[in-house]
């Protein structure tokens, strides 16, 4: 592996970009109404990428478990300009592990992430490919360029989860960044390597290191449907995100113990120094039951914490496998058409 930071390693990656090529991955959970839109305009992208930068493309859609006519969809694409691989999963394990088992099929190199509801705006990737081949980036990471659409409090919150988990890290992950983003073949090489169950592919990808860049982007309305990530799914990702991925919590108890009882010392040493300067006995029941329902409380909290990662840790020992695949089916694009 070359750095590919000086003009001769750019022109490397250049090459190699050639000679391999782009997959992009797109999870897909009950998108059946946007499926055939969103892959004309994909078979579009592919087209330029193929006559500007002579990328060969592939797409790999990832149904994750679908209970509508998605997989049936996806199965009947063509294969116009990009190899097709439909994989399906035994049921839906959720986006973060779709993501893994497109990056475990993707087979031309560089990849790419892409939701299949229309909000990642194919339009972009030319963009980002061209912060790989020409600039030599290795992680083009998209990110929202505003929130001001989003409620005050979601927007307190997204700042809080990202505060918490970059708290002490030596590698932060960018504020607002989504899962929109092109990887280099080193990254997925690198990517591939981290052999943890409990993904979070937004901080794996931004641990991984290498040179990174960021585009600002505003996501568009989805074409269909409705989102589903509640709030409550968001908490359970944040929670996941943050125990899977930093000790700021534990740190965090730590801190907040040495706080705890250093308050309580101080708070004995006045006490003792009110008996000694007044003589007066210091009525206790009010401040004893505030200081047990304290401790009492913040100890509940921080095992509560400890659990998490408990649980975290039973699962990684439990090695098992992050999804199945009950069917694939792949298209090949003749080549041959393309040169006519
Ligand atoms: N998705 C998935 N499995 C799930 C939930 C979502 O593969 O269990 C996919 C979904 O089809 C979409 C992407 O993940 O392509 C993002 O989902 P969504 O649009 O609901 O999330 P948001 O854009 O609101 O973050
Ligand atoms: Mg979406």
């Amino acid at each position: 592996m070359t750095l590919g930071s000086d003009v001769s390693g750019m022109t490397a990656t250049a090459a190699s970009a050639a000679a391999k090529g782009l997959s992009i991955v797109v999870p897909v959970y009950n998108e059946a109404a946007g499926l055939d839109g969103l892959h004309q305009r994909i078979c579009d992208l592919a087209k330029t990428l193929r006559q500007r930068y002579r990328l060969a493309c592939e797409v790999v859609y990832v149904d994750d478990g679908s209970a509508d006519a998605t997989l049936s969809i996806a199965r009947s694409l063509p294969a116009d300009a990009v190899d097709v691989q439909v994989v399906s999963l035994s049921r839906n394990f959720g986006k973060e592990a779709a993501l893994m088992a497109g990056l475990d099929h993707a087979r031309l190199g560089a990849v790419m992430f892409m939701d299949g509801d229309g909000q990642h705006p194919p339009d972009l990737v030319e963009q980002l490919v061209r912060h790989w081949i020409d600039d030599g980036y290795d992680v083009v990471y998209t990110a929202k360029a505003h929130r001001d659409n989003e409620p005050f409090l979601r927007r307190v919150a997204v700042h809080g989860f990202y505060a918490l988990i970059n708290w002490g890290a030596r590698q932060k992950i960018p504020e607002d960044a989504g899962d929109f983003r092109l990887l280099s073949p080193r990254a997925v090489a690198a990517l591939r390597q981290l052999p943890e169950r409990n993904r979070f592919f937004k901080g794996l990808a931004s641990w991984i290191g290498f040179r990174q860049i960021r585009v600002d982007y505003e996501p568009a309305p989805r074409t269909h449907g409705v989102t589903t990530f509640s709030a409550a799914r968001l908490l359970g990702l944040s929670i996941e995100g943050v125990t899977s991925f930093s000790v700021a919590p534990l740190r965090f108890a730590s801190l907040l113990g040495v706080i705890l009882a250093g308050g309580a010392f101080l708070f004995g040493l006045s006490i003792l120094w009110e008996v000694w300067t007044t003589g007066k006995q210091v009525p206790g029941y009010p401040s004893l039951v505030i200081g047990l329902m304290t401790i009492g409380g913040v100890q509940l909290i921080m095992i509560g914490i400890v659990g998490e990662y408990i649980g975290k840790i039973l699962s990684e020992l439990k090695a098992r496998p992050i999804y199945f695949v009950a069917e694939h089916s792949e298209k090949r694009f003749e080549t041959d058409k393309a040169d006519d």
